[in-house]
């Protein structure tokens, strides 16, 4: 037999990929080499997966780091109402959250793998569990894939494969060496959304504290920063972590090492600082540094901002210098960390780097170096902040490459 289309990958995007491909009539095989699809997808979003996000059309391009005018195509045909719309007509009801999340309304990621699984189904998608060991291909034309030995014949195929991270889930950069194989290039893989390292004993001293509406900045030198946003940071045993801290890293790229600074006071200048802690301080002034801070800075913090500021906890509020009260408020405003790398792509959220897009064409999602070969997901060169972007790049590029076959 000779398939229409094989699908390698049982992500969201190979299954999204599949099902539009079989609803157009045509015999879809689809390779997975776990024992069940979308092992990925059921542990996102903290096993609630963010399926999407409701943003508007620039708004969302926006929040693509890697190629947004090549997936502006692939969105246009198929964007973030389309998904939402296509679970709720598999019964999976939907809810928005803050920063225009979309989550199932179950909060269960499992519904969305079963609603991919089940739609893959009912459209006579045919699943088999083997991994694909080579695309096979002739005059560069695509002829199938082999599974070791044996060979499976299509007049299409389609990498679906992911990227690089996570490789337990099965994404394990095997995708990129079958690209790599018929002649395709991949830019340089490295993780992106992933934690931070640091040599700071601050960050061990406060591991498990989370930090709220912080102000977050990257130096290499004190002249620019590289990445300065607000938001939710964690330290850990090994640095920081948090949602701010994974869309820095994808900025980041290979500015390392670097300094971060943690403005713990984003809405004060500071000038308005420096007033608001003589009023303070004039309140209580008998009392030692060390009871000074608990209505600015979280407990477990106090201690290691004490020691920073290289002021002897037991000194009395009315025998602080100016100039220790100005060293206060210049870490305030900057606590300094500095930052040495990051954590391996083994704990990225999502791989930067892949198939070059360049040699992809965004409107059939077809290799333009080999005939009959498409991609759809992670595999690409393409990758987004956190907040459902991600997940909404591997359906519209699944939805072109499956309706192309
Ligand atoms: C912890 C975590 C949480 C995340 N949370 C979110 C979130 O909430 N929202 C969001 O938008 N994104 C999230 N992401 C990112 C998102 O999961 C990925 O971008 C998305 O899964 C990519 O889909 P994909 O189908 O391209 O690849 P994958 O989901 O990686 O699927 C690829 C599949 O291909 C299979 N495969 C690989 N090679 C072969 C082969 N040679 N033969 C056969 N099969 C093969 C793999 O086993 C795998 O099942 C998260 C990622 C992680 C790691």
């Amino acid at each position: 037999m000779i398939y229409d289309c094989i699908v390698i990958g049982g992500g969201p995007a190979g299954l999204f990929s599949a099902y539009n491909a079989a609803i157009n009539g045509n015999s879809v095989l689809l390779l997975e080499k776990n024992d069940r699809c979308g092992k990925k997808l059921d542990i996102t979003g903290k096993g609630r997966c963010n399926v999407t996000n409701a943003a508007p059309k620039d708004e969302f391009l926006s929040n693509i780091i890697a190629n947004p005018r090549f997936m502006m195509s692939a969105f246009s045909r198929f964007d973030n109402e389309d998904t939402i719309a296509f679970f709720e007509m598999m019964g999976v009801k939907t809810k928005i959250e803050r920063g225009n999340r979309v989550f199932p309304e179950s909060d269960r990621a499992h519904d969305i793998t079963q609603a991919l699984i089940d739609a893959c189904k009912n459209a006579g998608v045919e699943i088999r569990h083997k991994k694909v060991t080579a695309i096979i291909t002739e005059n560069a034309k695509v002829l199938g894939v082999r599974c070791g030995k044996e060979e499976i014949f299509s007049k299409a195929v389609i990498n679906a494969c992911g990227g690089a991270s996570y490789p337990k889930t099965g994404s394990d950069g095997s995708g990129h060496r079958l690209a790599e194989s018929v002649g395709h290039t991949v830019t340089e893989i490295r993780p992106s959304l992933v934690p931070l390292v640091s040599p700071d004993k601050l960050c061990r001293d406060c591991m498990g504290l989370s930090l709220k509406n912080v102000g977050i900045s990257f130096y290499t030198d004190k002249k620019k920063p590289i990445y300065s946003e607000q938001g939710e940071m964690m330290f850990t045993h090994f640095g920081v972590t948090g949602p701010v801290i994974l869309s820095a890293s994808a900025h980041l790229q290979s500015s390392y090492p670097c300094t971060l600074y943690i403005d713990m006071k984003p809405a004060l200048d500071e000038v308005t600082l420096d007033k608001r802690l003589l009023r303070d301080f004039a309140e209580i002034p008998n009392k030692a540094v060390k009871n000074a801070f608990n209505a600015l800075l979280p407990a477990k913090l106090i201690d290691p901002f004490i020691a920073l500021c290289g002021i002897s906890p037991e000194t009395k509020l009315n025998s602080l210098t100016k100039e220790e009260r100005r060293k206060i408020v210049t870490l305030m405003k900057a606590i300094p960390i500095r930052i040495t790398g990051t954590r391996p792509i083994d704990e990225a959220i999502v791989t930067g780097g892949g198939v070059d897009c360049r040699e992809i064409d965004p409107k059939t999602m077809q290799s333009k170096l080999v005939s009959g070969l498409y991609f759809a997901g992670e595999v690409m060169d393409l990758d987004a902040y956190t907040g459902g972007f991600n997940l909404q790049i591997a359906f519209s590029t699944a939805f072109v490459a499956g309706n192309s076959i």
